[in-house]
């Protein structure tokens, strides 16, 4: 047997029958056996082709689904995941398979957060105005929210596919809504100081 990779995929090149066996012994890896859904397969002369990665791009990360990834992390702006039962190369260039969209979730949402706690003691300084917490929700009305009274910020996890400078924007406005609760004059004045674009930001968070 011979085998060749690229970044698009493999080609497997076998001369004679081999086995479920043989194929396992050639790659080494259960996950690869599973990128390639050889369950399905049928030992016979002839050409193998099938994928090692699948790519997928979203609106800030792009998402990598390698069989050499173990464990779903971060990388950069690039969220890497190892192949999973179910998910097979005739997917590729569609979105990203549902069976992964708990785990990147569960990481965009810690970025998120990591980020607010990054962007919030700034702008807190700034304006002088202090949130007394921020809670990450599932929200589908919202990107943000603020209580004035408690002064309790509720943040969409879904911003966190936006660009940082809108989340900081989003941050600032929620902010300001503590001295002006609603989006009258001296909100959007207040506004317009720290954010001069705040109508081209206010419009990409629509
Ligand atoms: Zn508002």
């Amino acid at each position: 047997m011979s085998l060749s990779y690229n970044l698009d995929g493999f080609t497997l090149r076998y001369g004679s029958k081999v086995t479920m066996k043989d194929i396992e012994e050639f790659f080494g890896r259960e996950r690869v056996l599973k990128a390639l859904g050889l369950s399905r397969f049928k030992p016979e002369r002839g050409v193998l082709r099938g994928g090692s990665e699948v790519l997928f791009s979203g609106e800030k990360y792009s998402y990598r689904v390698s069989v050499y990834e173990s464990e779903c992390r971060l990388e950069g702006r690039e969220v890497l995941l190892p192949v999973r039962e179910g998910h097979s190369d005739g997917e590729r260039g569609t979105a990203l398979p549902a069976c992964y969209l708990p785990d990147v979730k569960e990481l965009l949402v810690k970025e998120l957060a990591s980020l607010i706690i990054k962007l919030l003691p700034g702008l807190e300084e700034k304006t002088g105005l202090r949130a007394s917490k921020v809670i990450i929700t599932d929200a589908k009305s919202y990107w943000g929210n603020i209580c004035p009274a408690t002064r309790v910020m509720r943040i969409n996890g879904k911003v966190a596919e936006k660009p940082e400078e809108l989340i900081e924007f989003l941050l600032l406005h929620e902010l300001i809504h503590i001295r002006y609760p609603d989006h009258g004059a001296l909100f959007l004045k207040t506004l317009s100081r720290y954010a001069p674009d705040y109508k081209e930001k206010s419009r990409l968070l629509k």
